[in-house]
């Protein structure tokens, strides 16, 4: 019998994290903290119930548990509480750990500031930077403070926006696009001219304050009410003639805006944003004698045109050209470079969903998908793919079903017979096998190397010991780029967007050592991830990277994500060459066999 309340995966895994970071500060043996780390991450991911899993007397199975570990986990499910974690919990504070979450602020710091200084919490640790109180402890000086006092701040914002101010694009898109399809199914045929998205949606970023949309009607008023009594609609900001904001029942603000038509182009432009490509294009407008607004432009008198004259754009690109600008993809309007570029007409061409060959990065119930390699490549097919790489998860990550050497030789049978039928019925298709094998916590790969080289082509990713240091995630990653049977870096830095950090990764050298050894850099699709993101992307093409884009698909409906993907990729400025997966299958895997070529010993 039990008289507390069961512990779920997610809270075994935050007290496992807890005394990990204890024994950081207690600056405990490396390997000891390592494997509280691995645990964790481990149990956070796992899909079984651990406490099913306990039951069964299986702990051990879990990847990162040892032993001892085990039976600690054992004791804290059976009793609520594990007495050597209680002492601990106990000797350090929480407030102390919470201080490891301030930028820049490792374990050894916090450390000191607690021990030599007594400062216990965040809140404490304000108060002491503001009254300069820091600067008496030796290696502090004023500029810690200041630095501190930003981590600080820093912190607090990111946990606000945590609270919802801003929401990922994954949750936005899916949303915006159903209310648009609800309002023009509720309106009388033809009530709505034009419809379209502006703001950060437009430009594909990836988290989204507000929704901004604009219309073109001849019904105003019958627009403005049915969208108001939209079924998603919680509160009414604003109930205007011309324009209404709502916040929808999870707190997202939408504004939709009924527009003139000759002020479509300007308000479209306006809309969009960026604020900071706005004051650029507002900028070389006012050089050419005109002011820009959300109508349009009007002449200051400055230029050839007299003062007070206007101008109005149906088109975006009206606008853009009467600027002597190309027209700027959405995408890339955050003032990196873009205005520049369309004045001298050197945008790039921006891929498209529509270049997409095929994918390199899924999964199927060979480990946590829920598909058949069958199902599987029948969606991709689906989706006008000529090509999908079976990449199942390695043995050596905490989920129970990882595919080891002899999985891998029955999965190839299988594989080899879809890929009969395929040639057999004449369908320009092909599966190819691989794995998306685990980069170990000490960089070893869940693989050998001889299974590896028997597969087409093989992702590495991390997803455990997710919070090592800076140094040792980096080495752990590098020795995995390193390795010549590796062909795709997966979801580089970690990150789940809203819910964890990007890991502690060198990216700048990541990046490098990638365009050494040729491996390639995953963008994942998953807008829970979209990882890499839009400027390591467009960084790693600058240092002469390829890139894949991936859905890292787990069920068939997942590959309509690839779009998230693709967006990310125009955000990085990347072209249709500069990603693999646009290219035929062959010409793809040569590309792959000359990066393997490549690759040497790691220096
Ligand atoms: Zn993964
Ligand atoms: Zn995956």
């Amino acid at each position: 019998m039990t008289t507390h309340t069961r512990l779920t995966n997610r809270e075994v895994a935050a007290i496992l994290a807890g005394v990990a970071a204890r024994l950081q500060i207690l600056d405990a043996n490396r390997f000891r903290i390592i494997a509280f780390q691995n645990a964790a991450e481990s149990i956070r991911t796992l899909a079984q119930d651990i406490n099913a899993i306990d039951a069964a007397g299986e702990l051990t199975s879990i990847q990162g548990v040892g032993k001892g570990i085990g039976d600690a986990i054992h004791t804290l499910l059976v009793n609520g509480s594990d007495p050597e974690f209680d002492a601990l919990f106990a000797q350090v504070p929480q407030g102390v750990v919470d201080m490891m979450q301030v930028p820049d602020m490792g374990p050894k710091k916090a450390k000191r500031l607690w021990e030599e200084l007594g400062i216990d919490s965040v809140a404490a640790l304000r108060a002491a930077a503001e009254a300069g109180k820091l600067r008496d402890l030796k290696g502090f000086g004023a500029k810690s403070e200041e630095k501190i006092l930003k981590g600080i701040e820093l912190l607090a914002k990111r946990t606000e926006r945590g609270d919802g101010e801003r929401m990922p694009i994954g949750v936005v898109r899916p949303l915006a696009l159903h209310m648009i399809a609800e309002l023009q199914a509720k309106l009388p045929a033809g009530a709505i001219e034009r419809i379209e998205i502006a703001g950060s949606l437009r430009r594909w970023k990836e988290t989204i304050g507000d929704v901004d949309i604009l219309c073109l009607s001849a019904q105003p008023a019958l627009v403005m009410e049915t969208f108001r009594t939209l079924p998603e609609v919680a509160d009414i900001l604003g109930a205007g003639e011309t324009k209404s904001s709502v916040v929808l029942g999870n707190g997202l603000q939408v504004d939709l805006r009924v527009v003139e038509r000759k002020h479509w182009g300007a308000a479209l432009q306006y809309f969009t944003g960026s604020k900071e490509h706005n004051v650029a294009v507002r900028e070389l407008a006012l050089k050419q004698g005109w002011s820009l607004n959300e109508y349009g432009l009007t002449a200051t008198g400055a230029g050839d045109a007299p003062a007070g004259e206007e101008r109005f754009f149906e088109e975006e690109a009206d606008l853009y050209a009467f600027l002597r600008l190309e027209w700027v993809p959405p995408e890339l309007r955050e003032n990196r470079g873009e205005v520049a570029a369309a004045q001298q007409h050197t945008l790039p061409a921006l891929l498209t969903l529509a270049d997409l060959q095929g994918e390199l990065h899924g999964h199927t119930t060979w480990s946590d998908g829920v598909a058949s390699v069958a199902e599987m490549a029948e969606a991709a097919r689906a989706r006008g793919y000529h090509y999908w790489n079976v990449s199942d998860h390695s043995v050596g990550l905490g989920i129970v079903q990882g595919v080891d050497g002899e999985k891998l030789r029955r999965q190839r049978v299988e594989i080899d017979a879809y890929n009969r039928r395929c040639a057999e019925a004449d369908i320009d298709f092909r599966l190819l096998q691989g794995s998306e094998v685990e980069i170990l916590a000490d960089g070893a790969l869940g693989l050998p190397d001889d299974v590896l080289a028997g597969l087409d082509v093989v992702v590495a990713s991390i997803h455990s010991a997710q919070r090592q240091d800076r140094e040792t995630i980096t080495a752990r990653c590098l020795k995995a780029i390193y390795n010549p049977h590796v062909d795709i870096l997966g979801h580089p830095t970690g990150r789940l967007l809203g819910e964890r950090p990007p890991t502690e990764i060198d990216m700048e050298r990541i990046l490098q050592a990638c365009r050494e050894t040729g491996t390639v850099v995953e963008i994942n699709a998953n807008p829970a991830r979209l990882d890499v993101n839009d400027l390591y992307a467009r960084r790693a093409v600058e240092l002469g990277c390829k890139l894949a884009i991936n859905c890292d698909a787990h069920s068939p409906q997942d590959l309509t994500l690839a779009e998230y993907g693709v967006g990310v990729a125009r955000r990085g400025w990347l072209t249709a060459a500069d990603v693999i997966n646009t290219r035929p299958v062959d010409a793809m895997l040569a590309l792959l066999k000359d990066a393997q070529r490549n690759a040497h010993d790691q220096p």
